[in-house]
């Protein structure tokens, strides 16, 4: 049983900070199905941490055995340890820590892929958690991380993922950098807007593309509107002003992607 004076527990626990998790370039995850996953994925396992009492569950084992031939650290601890580490009542009996993910723009290759969401410097890490579940349902390529963006490895953006952070490509990039990359690329850009002067069912969108998605407060920047081939606007007729920078993502990646999307399973 470990307490909260083991050091590898207080190293954990230092991943809530972004100073440590940028220090170390490691994450948590919470969840038995998703650190499973990610663990048959590939994925680089540091720690693995479980409850004692879900020490019996067959699939705890499976994954204790599979976190010990990949080479992780395994240990039990109680529930107060794992409240402490995931900062909530009843968390999660199992805990892990991976490896961040994450690749320079100019590694993307863009051929055969779908559509990327570019967010420019989303700052809420729900709605950034949320935008890469979403583009997870619809089968999109990844997201593209514009200038100065909350941390999505942050624990309440990986929870909002739901595990999707696993399956997800993350990109980043400053602004110049995405700038040069579109042009060099020659990408087809859509941003939305609420000037835009495009209704968001109009066009037929061409894959692959890039959805370009403003910053919660101000919007897109001018000069990242100017880049984009095509601004949109999804109709508003109540008196709200704009929809959720996540809400709309959706409706946009269910538009483009509505004629390439099987029936529902
Ligand atoms: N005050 C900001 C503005 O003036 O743009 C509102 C930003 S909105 C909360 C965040 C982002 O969501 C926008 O930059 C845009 O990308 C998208 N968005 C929200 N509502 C939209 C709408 N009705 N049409 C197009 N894009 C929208």
């Amino acid at each position: 049983m470990t307490s909260l004076a083991n050091p590898v527990v207080k190293d954990i626990r230092a991943l809530q900070l972004k100073k440590e998790r940028a220090r170390t370039g490691l994450f948590l995850a919470e969840g038995l199905k998703l650190v499973a996953d990610a663990i048959q994925e590939g994925w680089p396992l540091k720690v693995l941490a479980f409850a004692a009492k879900v020490r019996q569950q067959p699939m705890v084992q499976r994954t204790v055995e599979a976190a010990l031939a990949a080479g992780a650290l395994v240990i039990e601890v109680n529930e107060a340890v794992l409240e402490k580490i995931s900062r909530r009542d009843n968390p999660q009996m199992v805990v892990a820590v991976f490896e961040q993910r994450t690749l320079p723009l100019d590694a993307v290759d863009l051929a055969g892929t779908t559509v990327w969401v570019a967010l420019e410097t989303v700052k809420d890490p729900g709605n950034l958690g949320t935008i890469i579940r979403t583009v997870d349902s619809v089968g999109g390529a990844g997201v593209i991380l514009v200038g100065d963006t909350t941390d999505p490895f942050a624990l309440e953006a990986v929870r909002a993922t739901m595990g999707s952070i696993f399956h997800v490509p993350l990109a980043v990039a400053d602004k110049a950098g995405f700038l040069a990359w579109t042009r060099r690329t020659g990408v087809s850009v859509v941003g939305t807007h609420l000037k835009g002067a495009v209704d968001y069912r109009c066009p037929a969108y061409a894959e692959p593309m890039v959805l370009l998605m403003g910053n919660e407060q101000s919007g897109l920047p001018d000069d990242l509107a100017a880049a984009c081939a095509t601004l949109v606007k999804i109709p508003m007729a109540g008196r709200a002003d704009s929809l959720n920078l996540a809400v709309a993502t959706g409706v946009m990646l269910y538009e483009i992607r509505r004629s390439r999307l099987g029936s529902a399973r």
